[in-house]
């Protein structure tokens, strides 16, 4: 179905309920992903998570501002975080590489161009890049909106066929997500995009910095260009082979013809 896809792991789905890393959803994802790999599917993952990891390792002293406690707990974070990912990968005899960035680096030519050869490069040798902010150095003004905003650029850079964004809900939801009955929208063609913006609550989770209303601006502007977004709970089991296999899961954006 696809050739070439990014995965976005959000941090509300790698998370558990105190905000620390549930490994044991992580190493469900990686297989999962492992698989895909194997099947021949090139993959891209964008992951949160290593704020979140970072808090749950480390006490910063009181008194340190918001963006040094975001740095401070993101550089511990991301070694534990890509620690858990190369370890799951290795059972598979899959090697992953860290890939972070930062807003100036998709508006430097150079740096736009290095990287995207790098990724190439990782994928061709069957290497999984797994991509984060580098939130050690991104300041206000170099910080992405959220890890959304980031799958969308490294998706329109690598010019993929799809981006599957895992979240901890099931999808864009026709109502209100405490509605028991309220369903999931399987279907946005790019024609009426627009038309299903109502059904976007503007809520975020406790832990992660993106909404859903990131994830539907940035499955629109990915339609215009060709490619298909997956809005999906990465808590289901099997969500990404569902995905590929074509199975009717989550929200699927339907994108104009390349
Ligand atoms: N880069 C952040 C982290 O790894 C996550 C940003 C987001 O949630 O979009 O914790």
């Amino acid at each position: 179905m696809y050739r070439k896809i990014v995965i976005k792991i959000g941090t509300g789905v790698i998370s558990r309920k105190d905000g620390k890393l549930d490994s044991r959803v992580l190493k469900l994802l990686v297989d999962q992903c492992a698989q895909l790999r194997k099947s021949g599917i090139q993959t891209v993952i964008v992951t949160s998570g290593a704020v979140g990891t970072g808090r749950g390792l480390i006490t910063i002293e009181d008194g340190a501002t918001s963006v040094i406690k975001k740095q401070v707990y993101a550089a511990v974070g991301q070694v534990k975080l890509m620690s858990m990912y190369a370890k799951y990968f290795a059972k598979h005899g899959i090697f992953c590489a860290q890939i972070l960035a930062t807003k100036e680096d998709f508006r430097d030519k150079e740096h736009y161009q290095n990287m995207k050869n790098c990724m190439e490069n990782l994928m061709r040798d069957n290497v999984v890049p797994i991509v984060n902010e580098n939130d050690a150095v991104a300041v206000a003004e170099l910080m992405f909106t959220d890890n959304d905003e980031l799958a969308g650029l490294i998706a329109t850079q690598l010019n993929v066929d799809a981006v599957i964004i895992l979240t901890s809900v099931d999808g864009v939801i026709a109502g209100k997500p405490t509605d028991r009955n309220a369903r999931v929208i399987s279907e946005i063609p790019f024609a009426d995009i627009s038309s299903f913006e109502k059904y976007v609550m503007p809520d975020k989770s406790e832990f992660s910095r993106g909404g859903m209303l990131t994830k539907f601006k940035v499955a629109k502007e990915l339609a215009e260009k060709g490619i298909t977004t997956h809005i999906a709970n990465g808590l289901t089991s099997g969500i990404l082979s569902d995905i590929l296999a074509g199975k009717s899961v989550g929200t699927k954006f339907l994108p104009k013809d390349k």
